[in-house]
């Protein structure tokens, strides 16, 4: 893998080399950037096909259906579904979880049942279940998060009445909270199959950085978004296996998601166009298209998880000789990570972020959409620095260099890197 190549094709890096300040962006968990082909992607089809999608019997509309079926067609591969209509577009992942809560939880799920969650989700795989719950007097139970061993414990859980497992992929607070290989997550996505409960896997995070096949995995729903794979915002992707389709009732209704409407009753077109109801993302979908082109053509999973491993060690070495500075994240040299979050005795979270942020080193503070886990690590906030394929060593030296200072400055500590 060529990173300098690959970071070339990033029009906000080769711009800020030009400008007077360069820009650290350690904040890829929020968001990636965008390589110039999803760039001219979108803007290529506004020029030349743009219309709307599985109406129009003119050119630029048959045009803009090939586009766009394309990309669900590139999906598929992409995660190796069996089949194109198992891929539902949405705008994001929070859509694509709020959607199997409402479009399958809804009907299959009854009073009594069990949703299994981990104790270090994203709001957005916790408060559609929350809700669902107290709707439908469900009871949620969570997979216990180890503080010292920082990975969630699967053994002795209780699966009596689980129906549906919902759990992240990958942490956005804390990377991987599996084993180093995913063999506990693996384990008990198979005690589930076994009890015939469904598997919702949060990929948000995962997508950009371990290759995902959701046939090997054997879950029902996968749910990841666009821009943090280097595509754009507004597209987001539900993967629904098949044999779920039957159980799938609509999310919202309106145009395209029917089969036929009288001015009493309607019958529903089949998946994946039942849960697309109305205009699609059509250019964000396209976008898509070409940021999964990008990365089958610049970026290989395993060569990527040496990079970034690499980036998260070089950055772990330099906190640990910071006073003061503690680690949320694992550690561990062998475990894929593309995050590292920490705290300091003294120093919030946030004035870190903004000293940084003045120098044009964007990382991220806060709670990270995980209260509950901030909580339970008993933690006012964390900093969160993440990593890309296109992050570089030099990135991770600014970025101690200016927490070095900022623990220099903002604690009255006097200490050096070096
Ligand atoms: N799940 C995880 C693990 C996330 O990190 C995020 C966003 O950060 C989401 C879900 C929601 O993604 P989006 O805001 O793109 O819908």
């Amino acid at each position: 893998m060529n990173i300098k190549a690959l970071r070339d094709q990033f029009p906000i890096f080769t711009r800020a080399r030009t400008s007077a300040h360069s820009f650290v962006y350690l904040d890829n968990a929020a968001t990636t950037q965008k390589p110039r082909c999803v760039i001219d992607s979108i803007s290529d089809f506004y020029s030349t096909s743009n219309a709307n999608v599985h109406r129009g019997l003119y050119h630029a509309a048959e045009q803009a259906t090939i586009l766009y079926e394309a990309s669900r067609a590139a999906v598929a591969q992409f995660i190796n579904a069996e089949k194109a209509s198992e891929i539902v577009f949405t705008k994001g992942a929070t859509e694509a979880i709020n959607l199997v809560a409402n479009s399958w939880g809804k009907s299959q799920l009854k009073a009594g049942d069990v949703i299994l969650l981990s104790q270090v989700e994203h709001h957005a795989n916790l408060l559609p279940w929350l809700e669902l719950a107290r709707d439908k007097r469900l009871t949620i139970r969570y997979i216990p998060y180890d503080q010292t061993t920082k990975k969630l414990t699967i053994i002795n859980l209780d699966l009596t009445d689980v129906k549906l497992l919902a759990v992240q992929h990958t942490s956005n607070v804390l990377g991987n909270v599996w084993d180093h290989d995913f063999a506990n997550l693996i384990a008990l996505i198979r005690a589930i199959n076994h009890i015939g409960g469904a598997v919702l896997l949060d990929a948000a995070q995962s997508i950009a950085h371990l290759p995902i096949d959701v046939q090997d995995l054997d879950v029902d729903f996968l749910t990841f978004s666009g821009h943090k794979m280097y595509g754009p915002t507004g597209i987001g992707v539900l993967y629904a296996k098949s044999i779920r389709h039957d159980e799938l009732q609509p999310y919202q209704v309106g145009g395209s998601m029917i089969y036929h409407v009288s001015y009493q009753a309607a019958t529903w077109a089949a998946m994946p166009h039942l849960l697309e109801a109305g205009t699609p993302p059509i250019s964000s979908a396209i976008g898509l298209h070409a940021a999964i082109d990008f990365m089958q053509k610049n970026i290989s999973f395993s060569a990527l998880a040496i990079h970034e491993t690499m980036l998260c060690q070089q950055l772990i070495t330099g906190l640990k000789k910071m006073p003061g500075m503690h680690l949320a994240t694992t550690e561990e040299q062998s475990a894929h990570q593309h995050v590292v979050s920490f705290y300091h005795d003294a120093i919030h979270a946030h004035d870190f972020a903004s000293f940084l942020g003045e120098q044009n080193i964007a990382v991220r503070a806060g709670n990270h959409c995980a209260q509950p886990l901030i909580d339970l690590l008993g933690v006012p906030a964390l900093v969160r620095i993440s990593v890309a394929a296109y992050t570089t060593t030099h990135d991770i030296d600014a970025a101690l260099s200016a927490l070095a200072a900022a623990i220099n400055h903002l604690g009255s500590i006097q200490f050096s890197l070096s």
